[in-house]
């Protein structure tokens, strides 16, 4: 077996740790939720059935560039999701996947646009996030899943899958924890505000954003 880089061993960590926070937080429950950040030569990938607050860094699960298990436990039946995000969006380097309540409940909303799952609300929302788009809900292991993530064609760096939850991904895993956090709390916003006829960014605002922070929307997106 190869020897472990020091950037491995760095990222390992980093798994753990962003994990643990997540889960002491309440963003995922149980066992569910997963995280993957990739290599040069391959994956490190959480594994199936283990809670995101209690992993160990030398039970990860690498994988090689065509997904097969090099080392560590086996890996998150939800792989699919990720590799479905990996091949569109060519820059992530990292995507998490979790369980996360108000995400979860406004993915479940009449109103939503599957294109924009949620209304400008706030500045972080679209320099995090950028516009969110909606997949339907599949039975947990179907593959369509990952043809409906790869039929956006990588244009989103955030999807909500109905009924189950959020899948972001990011340049680092900072990035992607970071970014799952901000849908999390910007579909809060939304659920208390619903119905309240709240005020969101205006078009001119957005375009003043994307223009200061270089934000990029889908073409259908705000
Ligand atoms: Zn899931």
């Amino acid at each position: 077996m190869k020897t472990e880089t020091s950037d491995e061993t760095r990222l390992r960590e980093d798994i753990c740790r962003f994990g643990r926070s997540l889960f002491e937080r309440g963003l995922t429950p149980g066992s569910s939720g997963n995280i993957s950040v990739r290599l040069d030569d391959g994956w490190l990938v959480t594994p199936t059935n283990a809670s995101l607050g209690f992993l160990d860094p030398a039970k990860l699960s690498r994988l090689d560039q065509q997904g097969r298990l090099v080392s560590g436990d086996a890996p998150t039946k939800e792989v699919p999701l990720h590799t479905a995000l990996y091949d569109t969006r060519g820059g992530a380097r990292a995507i998490v996947h979790l369980h996360s309540t108000h995400s979860v409940a406004l993915s479940m909303l009449p109103e939503i646009d599957p294109r924009a799952a949620l209304p400008p609300m706030t500045a972080y929302y679209l320099m995090k996030c950028g516009a969110t788009a909606l997949v339907p809900y599949y039975r947990p292991g179907d593959p369509a899943v990952a043809d409906a993530i790869r039929g956006l064609a990588g244009k989103y760096s955030s999807v909500l899958l109905a009924n189950h939850g959020p899948v972001v991904a990011g340049d680092t895993l900072e990035a992607a924890v970071f970014a799952t956090e901000e849908l999390e709390e910007t579909a809060k916003l939304y659920l208390l505000l619903r119905g309240m006829n709240p005020r969101y960014l205006t078009p001119e605002q957005v375009k003043d954003l994307v223009k200061a922070f270089g934000v990029t929307l889908p073409e259908h997106g705000h």
